[in-house]
């Protein structure tokens, strides 16, 4: 009896564990996220971190993630700058025309 609640107790936490993993690598490997340069402004939605790449402005691209990619629309009320967006767009990433974007919902 008591070796029969060892394994049911086995199974199931190697059952939450697999699932738990599941959805860990399911949430970091396929989400759309909204990157832009600080640079040279360039936006672009992509799952990973982008390559470096050529900056317009010399050097490598700086890019900077600004959140998940959704269906809300954003617009930097200072450089035009538009995202979808799951939710309110990242503070503290510098914007193109000085100091930090000004996020307002557009849609
Ligand atoms: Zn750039
Ligand atoms: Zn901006």
């Amino acid at each position: 009896m008591k070796t029969k609640t060892v394994i049911l107790l086995f199974l199931i936490v190697g059952g939450l564990l697999a699932l738990f993993s599941k959805s860990f690598v399911y949430a970091e490997g396929n989400t759309l996220k909204n990157y832009y340069c600080s640079k040279c402004g360039t936006h672009i939605e992509a799952v990973n971190q982008p390559m470096m790449g050529n900056c317009q402005t010399g050097g490598g691209h700086s890019w900077r993630c600004l959140g998940e990619v959704g269906e809300k629309n954003y617009q930097c009320s200072k450089c035009g700058l538009i995202v979808k967006s799951k939710d309110t767009p990242y503070g503290g990433v510098p914007c193109k025309s000085g100091g930090g974007h000004n996020w307002k919902r557009i849609s």
